[in-house]
């Protein structure tokens, strides 16, 4: 899933308190399995906003309304009327859904209340571990099912380096070499000596270096 956590209150409220009415938006898929931006924490942000700025002497009106995915155009619009007359809206989807937002209103202001940080897997209860980069060319059949892209803080596709001690990352001794981890399931399969082939470069134009994407789903028309 994206993962995403909310902003400091204070920088949230630096942006909040230079408009008067607010929409607070909530976003019921990603952010709300990691518990961040889903419709309850869209109304306890909602409720503190509405507490500071009373506190605060600031006017104005702070609404929330939560959809069930900020990703998708017809869940955007279907809050149009809760939009109408707002001057700010206010996300709590993963940054997709402020992007969407301000195109589909494109003369309301609008604010991420998140930082977006990855694609992760849930590895114990309320936490989540980065998985992929979304590099658009997944080579990890050839390492074991394992991504070195994300995985490895080098970024290395011929791992691992020198600075790997005892299995354990040069980073920390608490991050495992994601490239021993590789070699232990290849030998796992009997495959190790596959390592001993130079992996050739990557085709990186797939990844976001080569500009923003798009994906178009074959036989169906926009
Ligand atoms: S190789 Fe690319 S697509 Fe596959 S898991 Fe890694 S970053 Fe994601
Ligand atoms: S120690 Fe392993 S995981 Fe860490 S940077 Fe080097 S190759 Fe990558």
């Amino acid at each position: 899933m994206i993962t995403a956590e909310r902003k400091p209150f204070e920088q949230i409220k630096a942006v909040t308190d230079q408009f008067e009415n607010i929409l607070v938006v909530g976003c019921n898929t990603c952010v709300a399995v990691c518990l961040t931006g889903g419709e309850k924490e869209a109304e306890q942000l909602a409720s503190q906003l509405r507490l500071q700025r009373k506190n605060d002497g600031i006017g104005g009106s702070v609404e929330t309304v939560t959809v069930l995915r900020q990703c998708e155009n017809e869940y955007v619009d279907a809050v149009a009327a809760q939009v109408e007359g707002k001057d700010l809206i206010l996300s709590t989807a993963c940054s997709i859904g402020p992007q969407l937002f301000a195109d589909r209103f494109p003369k309301v202001r609008v604010a991420p209340a998140m930082n977006t940080n990855m694609l992760g897997v849930v590895k114990q209860h309320h936490v989540w571990t980065e998985y992929c980069a979304a590099c658009g060319d997944c080579g990890i059949f050839n390492t074991g099912g394992i991504c070195p892209i994300v995985r490895c803080a080098k970024t290395l596709l011929n791992g691992p380096c020198g600075g790997s001690q005892g299995g354990r990352c040069e980073i920390s001794p608490d991050v495992p070499c994601v490239w021993q981890l590789i070699y232990d399931k290849l030998a796992s399969f009997g495959l190790e000596g596959n390592l001993s082939r130079i992996g050739g470069p990557k085709n990186w134009s797939k990844s976001s270096s080569g500009g923003p994407r798009t994906m178009k789903k074959e036989g169906f028309e926009p």
